[in-house]
């Protein structure tokens, strides 16, 4: 039997393995099997990784933008190569299907490309003779050591919502995987290794939440991003506020669509179910409650129900299979547990996939798509980020009670509406207090040129990940004014 390979930490251009530290085994959720052994990371690794990019920084902040793009050019070839490896890591360690993988790393290629616009995206201002002989003008530079904290749910992608802006913009960077999914990263680094960039520029540290509260500590670490559950998200942006840092938290969510009698039977329900059980649920952008409005409960129960039975459960990594199995043993039960709340509170289960066995993988963390129906406000159906393949079911009379039950939850990242009428759309798009809206789409995923946003406690922050807004956050503002009087240049 080969060895499990233990993950190493990847600093000032060195692998390497942290001392001490204790190792987290990291699981297939499809077979069980175990993948690899992640370190977590003790705070002096964190402090090690800090000082090397505070280190690494003055130097690369010289180097022209120009030139620092190269690197991602090269890293955007060296990600297309290795494309097939990448995506079928990302479905063996997360359980997500092949084509979902493919999807999350397509989308993480796209960021690089956009990132290479950065001479231009980081362009300044400049205002000529603003008073008599005096000129002013912005420059952006690049803010110095950021931390990138990431969750399990898309190992490929998130990262790459900020990693690289932050390196074009000239910052030097920590990576922290979810030690639940570290294994994507840890072949993603190799290629950032042959990708050019100087030694320090780009590290990688492992590890769980006492590595997080070392970032949020260090005193040489400026910027942090944070993807995740909402608790952490509130921590996180809390401790690293409180250490003078500049912080965007990404949060949980529970995303509602609502469904009008008008709207496409087939597509709405293909859209609604892909959105509901991609994924196995575990996407911050899943549909989590249907609202429909009047009779469109009779047609769409009947079809969502009978979309949820047929959909092919099994390892993502073989083909015909539309859904894998959740990430970990306690994500099932909690799911399981939440689906039996949600029914004794009064809620019907139209289809129950609690009891789940695929034949030939016994030992994986299988649900079937789940529907409940009749959810009342202020269940736990309601108000819970399940996190798993479960479609809540709630009815009301006109858009506006809709509008309303999706502007009563605490939540803010996506909110859809499937309609054939133009009034009604824009107008839920523009009353529905979420960050990112669907129209006649199931997952509002913003693409690369474009922030991905978030509201109320989907976000804590100003700016987000991707384009302009990252650009935004990994740089900071210097206006400089300056006088050449108009009679010292009749000198020349
Ligand atoms: P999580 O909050 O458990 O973990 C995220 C990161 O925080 C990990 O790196 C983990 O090591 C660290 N962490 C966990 N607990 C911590 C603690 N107590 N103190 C300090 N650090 C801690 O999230 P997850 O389960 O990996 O990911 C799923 C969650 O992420 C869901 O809630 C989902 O909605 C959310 N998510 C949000 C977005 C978005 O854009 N809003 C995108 C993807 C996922």
């Amino acid at each position: 039997m080969s060895e499990i390979e233990r993950l190493r930490n990847y600093v000032n251009g060195t692998w390497c393995e942290v001392a001490g530290a204790e190792y987290l085994d990291v699981h297939n959720p499809a077979t069980a099997e175990v993948l690899a052994r992640v370190p977590l990371s003790p705070p002096g690794e964190v402090d090690r990784a800090a000082l090397v990019a505070a280190g690494a920084f003055p130097a690369w902040r010289r180097v022209p933008a120009p030139a620092r793009i190269q690197c991602l050019f090269k890293l955007k070839a060296l990600l297309e190569e290795n494309f097939d490896d990448l995506s079928r890591t990302v479905t063996m360690e997360n359980g997500k299907t092949l084509d979902d993988a493919r999807g999350e790393m397509r989308r993480a290629v796209e960021n690089v490309e956009v990132a290479c616009g950065i001479p231009t995206m980081m362009m300044g201002d400049y205002s000529e003779d603003i008073a008599p002989g005096v000129d002013e003008y912005m420059i952006r530079q690049p803010v110095g050591v950021a931390a990138l904290i990431c969750p399990f749910n898309f190992p490929g992608m998130i990262p790459f919502w900020y990693l690289p802006y932050a390196l074009a913009c000239g910052n030097t960077v920590i990576v922290k995987p979810s030690e639940r999914t570290p294994v994507t990263m840890q072949k993603v680094f190799r290629l950032l290794e042959k990708a050019g960039f100087p030694a320090g520029v780009v590290n990688l540290v492992n590890g769980g939440r006492e590595t997080v509260d070392a970032i949020l500590d260090h005193p040489a670490i400026q910027a942090v991003t944070f993807v995740g559950s909402t608790p952490v998200a509130r921590h996180v942006y809390a401790r690293a506020a409180a250490n003078g840092k500049r912080v965007q938290a990404q949060g949980g969510a529970k995303n509602p669509l609502i469904i009008l009698p008008d709207a496409d039977v087939a597509m709405t329900t293909s859209i609604v179910s892909d959105s509901a059980f991609g994924n196995a649920g575990q996407r911050c952008l899943a549909a989590s409650i249907a609202i429909t409005i009047g009779e469109a409960d009779g047609i769409f129960l009947p079809a969502l129900a009978e979309a949820a039975v047929s959909r092919v459960v099994g390892y993502g990594l073989e083909p015909g299979v539309q859904m894998g199995p959740v990430i970990s043993p306690q994500s099932k039960s909690r799911i399981q547990g939440l689906i039996e709340k949600g029914r004794q509170e009064g809620a019907e289960l139209v289809v129950d996939g609690r009891d789940a066995v695929i034949t030939g993988y016994e030992k994986g963390n299988f649900l079937r798509p789940t529907i409940i129906s009749g959810v009342p406000p202020g269940g736990i159906i309601a108000t819970t980020e399940v996190f798993g393949p479960v479609l809540g079911i709630m009815r009301v009379g006109t858009v506006e009670e809709a509008v309303n039950l999706v502007n009563s939850g605490e939540y803010g990242n996506m909110a859809c509406v499937f309609t054939g009428s133009g009034a009604a759309a824009r107008r839920f798009r523009y009353e529905a207090d979420a960050g990112n809206i669907g129209i006649n789409i199931g997952v509002a995923a913003p693409m690369a040129f474009f922030p991905f946003s978030g509201w109320r406690d989907s976000f804590f922050g100003d700016l987000h990940g991707q384009a302009m807004d990252a650009v935004d956050f990994f740089t900071q503002k210097k206006v400089v004014v300056e006088r050449w009087p108009k009679e010292w240049a009749r000198k020349f």
